[in-house]
């Protein structure tokens, strides 16, 4: 890749959709993060573009969810839903009726497609719809947030299309929607970081939950220590998803960029600055591969928004970071003694996990 063509995925249209005002995800973090990058000038210039999400196609949303589940989600956004939806998890405080629902659900995850696509057309070498990466939903399931699995959805579209795909998940919590979607699959590698399933929905994504069947190795969870800081995180990166990125040899990368790992985050317990996303991209990028990013998590607004327009200034080229990039945080030697020995001990488990699966 010279120069890389990079593109970022929003349409004002998806403005049009709210959660309900006292629901933790708020929609507008897309439009500000738009916004701050284009103050900078990030959205033009050679190698930078924009294009608008359109509506996932239905019959492309029944690759991973079934017909039961998305009438009933799309019935449930004209004001009638019952027990039946309910008990898909539709209608629940994490996920809320909300006027526009399947619309915005269908639009937002529409975008990851576009994404997917343009890097199936080679137009894009880095594409990154902040709107997208809800990571939870289910075949059958709306959880955390979550209710049409854009990332599950791109990463299908790509192993379609005869890619390696390793989808690399570092939003807060586990990415249980993807991993458990290609649980039996080779040719898509999960990797999630999250915090420890212990201390934070949804409760999954321990060290030995690493596949089945063909899929045995190809699952590989990280669970993270209360306060883990930038240096701890890293060593657990750079010593597990770096060695099996490069034994697995991924055509391409699904990255769920979640920024509710940051520091001041209200629904989480890690101490991360943005630094840490930066230093995970220029990872990625490293391997020369197109990079199809999204959204996820991230409560606190002007972290998440900051994170994420620092992600896509490195995916652009851009110059200008630094008015971006968190302060380094200071670690005490409580919280060292603490996150160290644990993250250390998680290291080990996953490479006795899953290293042998890769003749590492
Ligand atoms: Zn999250």
């Amino acid at each position: 890749m010279g120069t890389r063509e990079a593109v970022f995925v929003y349409s004002s249209e998806l403005e049009e959709y709210r959660y309900p005002p006292e629901h933790p995800f708020n929609t507008i973090r897309a439009r500000k993060t738009r916004e701050l990058v284009s103050s900078m000038g990030l959205l033009s210039g050679s190698g930078r573009s924009e294009a608008a999400p359109v509506p996932a196609e239905r019959v492309v949303l029944k690759k991973f969810h079934s017909a039961r589940y998305l009438h009933a989600l799309q019935t449930a956004a004209k004001g009638r839903w019952d027990s039946e939806a309910l008990n898909m998890g539709i209608g629940t405080q994490d996920c809320p009726v909300f006027e526009g629902l399947y619309d915005y659900a269908v639009l937002a995850a529409g975008g990851t497609l576009v994404a997917a696509n343009l890097i199936l057309s080679n137009s894009a070498d880095v594409a990154f719809n902040p709107s997208g990466g809800f990571h939870h939903a289910g075949p059958e399931r709306a959880s955390g947030f979550c209710y049409i699995n854009d990332v599950a959805l791109a990463c299908m579209i790509l192993a379609e299309a005869g890619k390696r795909v390793l989808y690399l998940d570092v939003d807060v919590h586990h990415g249980d929607g993807v991993a458990y979607a290609f649980y039996k699959r080779s040719d898509v590698m999960t990797i999630s970081f999250h915090e420890n399933p212990r201390a934070l929905f949804p409760g999954t994504g321990f060290e030995d939950e690493i596949g089945s069947g063909e899929g045995e190795g190809y699952c590989v969870n990280v669970p993270l220590p209360i306060g883990t800081f930038d240096e701890a995180y890293m060593k657990a990166f750079e010593e597990l998803a770096l060695p099996l990125i490069g034994a697995f040899g991924p055509d391409v990368f699904v990255f769920e960029l979640g920024a509710d790992a940051l520091a001041g985050d209200p629904l989480a317990h890690l101490q991360l600055t943005n630094n840490v996303y930066a230093e995970v991209i220029g990872h990625l990028l490293g391997f020369g591969k197109p990079i199809l990013a999204t959204g996820g998590g991230g409560y606190n607004l002007d972290n998440t928004v900051r994170a994420w327009a620092l992600a896509w200034s490195i995916f652009a080229g851009g110059e200008e970071q630094g008015k971006l990039r968190d302060k380094a945080a200071a670690v005490s030697s409580q919280q060292r003694n603490a996150v160290i020995p644990a993250i250390e001990a998680t290291i080990e488990a996953v490479k006795a996990k899953v290293f042998p699966y890769h003749n590492l």
